[in-house]
C-alpha cells in the first residue's frame, strides 16, 4: 500500500538516527528531546509524524499558524510548544495550548503571561530566550543580562522558569555553531547553579536542521528540527 507520508518516516529515521551519534559525541551524557518545529507542515503531517515516528513533541512559531492547524491535531498525542517571537497581546490565545513557552525575552511578555496564567489557574512552564550571537534583527536578551533578568520575573507566581533558548546566527562553519552553543551551555549551567538549582528537568533548546548534532555535542537537552524532519526527498 502506498504511503503519502513515507518521506517523513524516512526524515524522522534519519534524524534519530544523528541523534543518536551525537548523543555519543556529547560529554554531558544528557537525554535529548526532538521537538518538529512545525511551520513548513500541515496538520496531516504534523500528525502523521506524532502518530507514527516517535515523536510527541511539536513547535509553531506563529500564533495564527497555530490556531489554525489547533482543531485537526490529534492533542493527545503530543506536547505542544511555542517557539517562534511572541507578541504580548497574543498570549491569551495561546495560553490554554501550550506546555512551553521557548521565546520569554522581556520582562513585559513574562508579566502578561503570568496575568493570562493566573487568569485560568495554571503555572505556565518557559524559557528564556538568550541572543547568544548579540544579532539586531533576532530576538532575546542579552548573555551577561540573564540573571538580572531572571531576577526580575522572579515575582511572577504563575511563570516557572524552566530552562533557556537560543537561536544560533547562521553559519556554514560547523566550528561557529559549537563555540555559540556551548557558550549557551556555560549560561545555563551558571544559571541553574545560582537561581534554578531547584528545577525539574531543566530544559536547554538550542540546535535546528543544520546544527542540531553540534547542539547535542555542546549539550542540547531539546532540538527544534523542521525542514529535516518535512522536506520530500
Ligand atoms: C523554523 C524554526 C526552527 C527549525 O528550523 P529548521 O531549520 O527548519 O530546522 C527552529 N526554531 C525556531 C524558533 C523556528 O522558527
Amino acid at each position: 500500500m502506498s504511503n503519502a507520508f513515507e518521506y517523513i518516516d524516512r526524515n524522522a529515521e534519519r534524524v534519530f538516527s544523528d541523534i543518536a551519534k551525537a548523543k555519543e559525541k556529547s560529554p554531558y551524557g544528557q537525554n535529548v528531546t526532538l521537538l518538529a518545529a512545525t511551520k513548513y507542515a500541515c496538520a496531516e503531517e504534523i500528525n502523521y509524524l506524532c502518530n507514527n515516528c516517535g515523536v510527541h513533541d511539536i513547535g509553531e512559531n506563529r500564533v495564527q499558524q497555530l490556531l489554525e492547524k489547533y482543531d485537526k491535531l490529534d492533542k493527545d498525542k503530543m506536547n505542544i510548544h511555542f517557539i517562534g517571537s511572541l507578541q504580548k497581546n497574543k498570549v491569551k490565545y495561546i495560553i490554554d495550548k501550550v506546555c512551553l513557552i521557548h521565546s520569554v525575552d522581556s520582562v513585559e511578555l513574562a508579566c502578561e503571561i503570568n496575568k493570562c496564567a493566573k487568569k485560568i489557574g495554571r503555572v505556565m512552564d518557559i524559557l528564556v530566550e538568550i541572543n547568544i550571537g548579540r544579532e539586531e534583527s533576532k530576538g532575546g536578551i542579552m548573555p551577561e543580562q540573564t540573571e538580572k533578568f531572571l531576577e526580575e520575573i522572579s515575582a511572577f507566581e504563575h511563570v516557572r522558569v524552566r530552562g533557556i533558548m537560543t537561536m544560533a546566527p547562521k553559519t556554514d562553519e560547523k566550528a561557529e555553531y559549537r563555540k555559540y552553543f556551548a557558550e549557551t551551555y556555560n549560561i545555563f549551567i551558571d544559571i541553574l547553579q545560582k537561581k534554578l538549582h531547584n528545577i525539574y528537568e531543566p530544559v536547554l533548546s538550542m540546535g535546528m536542521s543544520n546544527s542540531f548534532p553540534e547542539a547535542i555535542s555542546e549539550g542540547a537537552t531539546l532540538v527544534r528540527v523542521g525542514s529535516a524532519l518535512f522536506e520530500h526527498n
